[in-house]
C-alpha cells in the first residue's frame, strides 16, 4: 500500500496502475473510519483492481461555526483499517496541497444544493463539490463510491459528474447502522452516553414514517408531524429539518408517491446527525 500526501506521487502511482490495465476504484473520506466507510472500500475492492482511499478533512465544506477544528482525526487507526482492506493507495494530503495560497476556484451546483442540508449549511455543498471535483481530477477514478447516509451529497455528486463530464461512474451504497439503528458516523463519538441513547430516535422516526406510509398514509405533512411529535418527546433533541422530497430532484412532496426521500437532520446536544430512507410508493 502506498501512503502519500503528494498529488504528483498519486498521479505517478495511478499512471503505473493504468499501464497495467487496472480499474481504479476510489473512496473519498474525511477519516475517523468506521464500518460505513469500510463498506464502501469493500465494494471498491470487489469491483476494481486498484483501490484508492483519500482521507482529507475538507476545511471548505465546514461553516464558520461548525466543527472543522474538533472533527475527529485518527490517522493511526485509519491506516490499520485500510491496510486490512488491502487497498492500494492512501491519499492523505495536507490542506495546503489541496488549497494552496491564492486558491480561488469553486464548483457550485445550483439546484439540488438548495434543498435539505443546503438550507442550514450555507456553502457546504460548494465545499463538497469543489473537493470532489479536485479529487476526481487528481485520481481520475473509473468508479467512485459514496454512502446513502449523505444522500443529498451523493445525488449532487452524480449531478456534477454528469454536468461536468467526469468519466467516473458513481455508486451509492446503503447506510450501515449500529445495532440499535443509529446510522454510523464519525461524529457519533461526540455523543455522551445520554445523548447516544436518545440518538436512536432518528431511526425510530424513520421507522415510524415507513410504518405510516405502509398503512396507506400519503399526506407528507401528517407523516412529518408524527415524526416531529416523536422527536419532541425527547430531551436534548432539536430538529433542524424533517422533509419528504422526491428522491431525484429533491423537491417537496405534498403527497407521497414514486421514489420519495424521507430525510432528517437533528441536533442531539451539540451534535448534528442526519439520516434518511427512500420509499417506493406506487
Ligand atoms: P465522511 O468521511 O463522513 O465524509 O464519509 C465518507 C463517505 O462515507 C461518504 O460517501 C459517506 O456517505 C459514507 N458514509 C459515512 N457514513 C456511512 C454509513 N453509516 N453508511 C454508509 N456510508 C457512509
Amino acid at each position: 500500500m502506498v501512503v502519500t500526501g503528494s498529488i504528483d506521487k498519486v498521479r505517478e502511482v495511478i499512471r503505473e496502475a493504468r499501464k497495467k490495465g487496472k480499474i481504479v476504484g476510489f473512496v473519498p473520506t474525511m477519516g475517523a473510519l468506521h464500518e460505513g466507510h469500510l463498506s464502501l472500500i469493500k465494494a471498491a475492492r470487489r469491483d476494481s483492481s486498484f483501490v484508492v482511499v483519500s482521507i482529507f478533512v475538507n476545511p471548505v465544506q465546514f461553516g464558520l461555526k461548525e466543527d472543522y477544528r474538533s472533527y475527529p482525526r485518527n490517522f493511526k487507526k485509519d491506516i490499520e483499517l485500510v491496510k486490512k482492506e488491502k487497498i492500494d493507495l492512501l491519499f492523505y494530503p495536507p490542506a495546503k496541497a489541496i488549497y494552496p495560497d491564492g486558491f480561488s476556484t469553486y464548483i457550485s451546483e445550483t439546484c439540488l444544493s438548495r434543498a435539505l442540508c443546503g438550507k442550514s449549511r450555507t456553502g457546504h455543498f460548494i465545499g463538497v463539490c469543489t473537493v470532489v471535483a479536485k479529487l476526481f481530477n487528481i485520481i481520475e477514478p473509473d468508479i467512485a463510491y459514496f454512502g446513502q447516509k449523505d444522500y443529498q451529497q451523493a445525488r449532487i455528486i452524480k449531478k456534477i459528474t454528469k454536468d461536468l463530464n467526469f468519466p467516473t461512474k458513481i455508486k451509492v451504497l446503503p447506510i450501515v447502522r449500529e445495532r440499535d439503528g443509529l446510522a454510523m458516523s464519525s461524529r457519533n463519538i461526540y455523543l455522551n452516553s445520554k445523548e447516544r441513547e436518545v440518538a436512536r430516535c432518528l431511526y425510530s422516526a424513520i421507522n415510524l414514517a415507513k410504518k405510516l406510509i405502509k398503512k396507506g398514509e400519503r399526506n407528507s405533512r401528517k407523516v412529518i408531524s408524527k415524526m416531529e411529535e416523536l422527536m419532541k418527546s425527547k430531551k436534548r433533541v432539536e430538529i433542524d429539518y424533517i422533509e419528504i422530497v422526491d428522491a431525484d430532484e429533491l423537491n417537496d412532496l405534498k403527497r407521497i408517491g414514486g421514489r420519495a426521500l424521507i430525510a432528517l437532520a437533528v441536533y442531539v446536544g451539540k451534535t448534528r446527525l442526519i439520516d434518511n430512507i427512500i420509499v417506493n410508493v406506487k
